[in-house]
């Protein structure tokens, strides 16, 4: 059989780490081995019921059965305006401000591709989410990593940045409540963010994939609540995480006009746009209560809450997220972030993701998510207490 060969792009497409992961957890289960998997990012709880029975009823509907319209229906993006206004008073304009996307992802990977030259540069975070460098692979522009520590609450330190590279910069990433340590943002830094990016003409792209999970009475922030937000940048916001719909393959780009028509010129000519009847149940999602959501918040508060107690009470220090539904977790001396969690696979039958697969600020960390019940949390602890290697353990064997 003749083997075709890839092309150049895909050829300078990075690794994907975590297909690496996937194999090893799917093997194991495959032994049939009982696998708690905190290593992924999939919301375990279904879609709510009133978004479903949204499509069920959608899908009924002729004018569903044939090609949407490019840019989506306005209705959609009428959604997305008032979903702005009611949960973050924001003001936008549905038809200049709003881009209807096959998923955050698919927004995020496109809009290195819409805005930048080849060799053009990118500010990203690390340990960050994998899929910007894709996009910006596709470009063919070239990315500078900005360090996310501890001591500045993963944050960006912008002043640390080297006035030759923000002069070259052109796209800058950010995403609080952020994937992988948990960490959130305030008003004050998305207002220095639009103070530097003005100031470099740099366009911000703020990644709001996790906006409805704040804990401790606290609902994160939107990039868009600052002042100048809509002239320096734009955000991406899922419906995956927020209404449970990862399978649908609905989000929307919110924010600066021209980048907005740049994301719709490049969709025009890669697809037509998504099933109608998933915009209708997508519509559904975002104009009706908005209660099942915030109990969800809660429920991944209370797994966190078990979590972290746990983690404290066998002795594996870590601080407690802020938002998300991930933890950041210190690997003990000793160990790179993929041989612990080799280790955590091959002796607790727990699955998490190693921090170097987010960039090499991630290593020395690994990201577990609370995406399993409280009890399977709670077995989880069990299992860590049993293979004995942190401190207290330790200690109370003396
Ligand atoms: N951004 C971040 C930080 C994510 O973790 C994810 C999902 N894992 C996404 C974007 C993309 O989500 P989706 O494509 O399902 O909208």
């Amino acid at each position: 059989m003749k083997e075709f060969k890839q092309s150049n792009l895909l050829q300078a497409l990075p690794d994907q780490f975590f297909a690496k992961l996937s194999k090893k957890v799917a093997e194991a289960v495959h032994e049939g081995r009982d696998i708690i998997n905190l290593g992924q990012g999939n919301p375990d709880q279904p879609t709510f019921p009133h978004i479903v029975e949204a499509l069920k009823q959608a899908a009924d509907r002729p004018i569903n059965h044939k090609y949407s319209p490019f840019k989506g229906f306005p209705y959609i993006k009428q959604a997305c305006a008032e979903f702005y206004k009611r949960e973050y008073g924001v003001e936008v304009d549905p038809e200049r401000e709003v881009a209807l996307l096959f998923g955050g992802k698919t927004g995020l990977v496109e809009l290195p591709q819409v805005l930048l030259n080849s060799g053009d540069l990118v500010l990203v975070p690390d340990p960050g989410y994998p899929d910007y460098w894709s996009g910006i692979a596709l470009a063919g522009a070239e990315m500078y990593r900005m360090p996310l520590k501890k001591e500045n609450r993963f944050l960006p330190q912008y002043e640390a940045i080297p006035e030759e590279i923000c002069k070259r910069a052109k796209l800058l990433f950010i995403n609080y409540p952020n994937n992988p340590t948990g960490a959130v943002a305030d008003l004050e830094f998305f207002e220095q963010t639009i103070e530097f990016a003005h100031k470099h003409e740099i366009c911000v792209v703020h990644d709001f994939a996790y906006g409805a999970i704040g804990f401790d009475g606290k609902k994160p922030v939107s990039y868009l609540e600052a002042d100048r937000a809509k002239a320096t940048g734009l955000e991406i916001y899922t419906l995956s995480k927020t209404y449970n719909m990862a399978g649908w393959r609905v989000g929307f780009a919110v924010g600066n006009p021209s980048v907005i028509a740049a994301l719709e010129l490049l969709q025009d000519h890669l697809h037509c746009s998504i099933f109608g009847a998933v915009q209708e149940a997508a519509a559904a999602a975002l104009l009706s209560s908005q209660e099942c959501v915030y109990e969800q918040a809660k429920l991944y508060e209370r797994r966190r809450d078990v979590w972290m107690k746990g983690l404290s009470d066998i002795g594996w220090e870590a601080d407690a997220p802020a938002g998300s539904f991930f933890t950041w977790l210190k690997v003990p001396d000793g160990y790179t972030s993929e041989q612990f969690s080799d280790l955590l696979l091959n002796e607790a039958n727990i699955a998490v993701a190693p921090g170097a697969g987010f960039g090499a600020h991630g290593e020395g960390y690994v990201r577990a998510g609370m995406l399993a019940s409280e009890e399977r949390i709670r077995e989880a602890i069990d299992r860590l207490k049993k293979i004995n290697i942190f401190k207290k353990n330790v200690d109370s064997q003396a």
